[in-house]
Order: C-alpha cells, then structure tokens, then sequence
C-alpha cells in the first residue's frame, strides 16, 4: 500500500452500527458527524467549528474504523493517509503529498482527512529517531500544520488523526485551532469484547454452541483487530475441516493460534524496548 499514499472512497458504507464498544468515543464523534451535516447549525452564534480532533488509543482498537464511520454516517468522502508512509521519502515529496491530499480534500468538501500514526509525521521537532528523515519529517510536519492554518473553520474539512504516543507528538500539533481536542480509544473490556466478537460473528455460518460470552471471557487483553483475526481464523479452520458451520473447537483453536502469534510477535520485539 506504499505506492497508494491516499484513497478517497466517495461512498464510505462502514458506520457507527459497524463500531463495537468504545460508547463514549462514539459520543464524541457525534458532534464530528453533526459538524459536518450541518455546519451553520453551530456558526451561526459566531462560533468557530474544530478543525481537528485526535484519536488515542494503542494499536488495533478501532480508531481507523471509528474514522471511517465517521464519513459513513456524514455521508462524506474519507481521504486517508498513515504517518508511516513518509518515514522513508525523498526531500519534498512528504510536504507536496500533504499539500496535495488537502487540496483534494477543499475540492470534495464536505469531508474527513484521517491520517494513521501522526507521530511518524508529527514527533516533537529535534527530537526524531530515524537518522537521515529528520530534515523531511519536519518539512512534512511544517507542511501539515501550514495546511491546518491555511483553510477556514467554515471549509468542511475535518481532520481526524490516530496515535498510541500522544507524549511524543510535537506541542504545536495540539494547540487551539489544530489538534486541540483528544478522544481515548481504550482496550475492550470483556463487554466491550462481546459485542466486538458479535458484530464479527454476524459473517459467519455459525454451529449454534457458538457463544460470543465465552469467547470474550476467554481473551483478555485482546483489542479489536485480534478479535477480528481470531474470527477469520475460526472461519478458515473450520472450512479446512470440512465443516457446515464454525463451532466452538474452532473458535477454540483459533484463539490458541492468535495467542501464538502475539507471543512470538512479543518475543521479537521486547529486546528492543
Ligand atoms: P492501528 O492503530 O494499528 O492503525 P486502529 O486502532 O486504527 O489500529 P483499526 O484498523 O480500526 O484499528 O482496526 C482493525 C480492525 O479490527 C478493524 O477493521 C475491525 O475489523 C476490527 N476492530 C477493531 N476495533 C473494533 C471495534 N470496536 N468494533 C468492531 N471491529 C473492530
């Protein structure tokens, strides 16, 4: 996906009944949804409509997804770029991308920019790990915060934008008129897990013993896109082995072979850290 740094899907189908859990996120979001169907509704009093707003949460929890609902339930375009895919461009090319992705954005206003891992993009300045990408990063970040300045409250765009190190992120990135409001996407609790497991079980040929309550006790620690997996799995096992229908042997099997792989996925990482 390197090669396609952005995507603008016209018709964004995922919305809030898509999203699991994360209630209060969802609330606040809302407000994003109305911002952009009705903007006079809240100008109208002199005030300004944000122009950001950031996603907190660690990886996995749904802050993509959440975005994306955003637009589905706006019935806006979602232009989307990941902080990710700058980290190794050539000088310029990560500033002209952001000018590029915001000119796109005022043409198809109303709309979402959602852009994945900011902190690749907006780390505090001077502060950067990657040796040799500093000087682009900065342009890039320098090129961002010029693009928030430069259009109006009353443009249509809102920026959402996702990150697990809000601590690292640069403090011009938070000030008022650009990132200045924070929405916690947090780990799904057993409940939380229920319902996502749920909403994924809806598009499978379950056995009946199948048990969304179960599934969520027997997870902890799991976020959203490891339920999702575990469900894939389940569906793929139970396909290897013949079945009519996914049971509970298969959901069994496929949660030891997530865990299997997060554990070895840990062993590999942990010296580093
Ligand atoms: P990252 O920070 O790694 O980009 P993220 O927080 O953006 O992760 P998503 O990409 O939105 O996470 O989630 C990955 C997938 O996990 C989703 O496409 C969806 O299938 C599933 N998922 C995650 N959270 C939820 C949720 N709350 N409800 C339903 N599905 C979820």
């Amino acid at each position: 996906s390197k090669a396609q740094l952005f995507d603008a899907e016209n018709k964004v189908k995922i919305t809030f009944k898509d999203v699991a859990g994360l209630d209060e996120a969802k609330e606040e979001v809302q407000e994003v949804v109305e911002f952009l169907k009705k903007p006079s509704k809240f100008t109208r009093l002199g005030g300004k409509i944000p122009k950001g707003a950031l996603l907190v949460g660690p990886p996995g929890t749904g802050k993509t997804l959440l975005a994306k609902a955003v637009a589905g339930e706006a019935g806006v375009p979602f232009f989307s770029l990941s902080g990710s895919d700058f980290v190794e461009m050539f000088v310029g090319v990560g500033a002209a991308r952001v000018r590029d992705l915001f000119k796109q954005a005022k043409d198809k206003a109303p709309c979402i920019i959602f852009i994945d891992e900011i902190d690749a993009i907006g780390r505090m300045r001077g502060k950067g790990q990657m040796p040799g990408s500093n000087d682009e990063r900065e342009n890039t970040l320098n090129s961002l915060l010029v693009e928030m300045d430069g259009f109006g409250t009353d443009s249509g765009v809102i920026i959402l934008a996702a990150t697990n190190r809000p601590d690292v992120l640069d403090s011009a990135l938070l000030r008022p008129g650009r990132f200045d409001r924070q929405i916690s996407i947090d780990k799904p609790d057993i409940v939380g897990r229920e319902a996502i497991f749920s909403v994924h079980l809806n598009n499978l040929r379950l056995s009946p013993d199948v048990d969304a309550k179960k599934l969520a006790a027997q997870t902890p620690g799991f976020a959203g896109a490891e339920i999702a997996n575990v469900t894939n799995e389940a569906a793929l096992i139970a396909a290897r082995r013949d079945k009519e229908a996914v049971d509970m042997q298969d959901f069994q099997d496929a949660v030891d072979r997530v865990i299997g792989g997060l554990e070895k996925k840990n062993k590999i990482i942990s010296p580093e850290e």
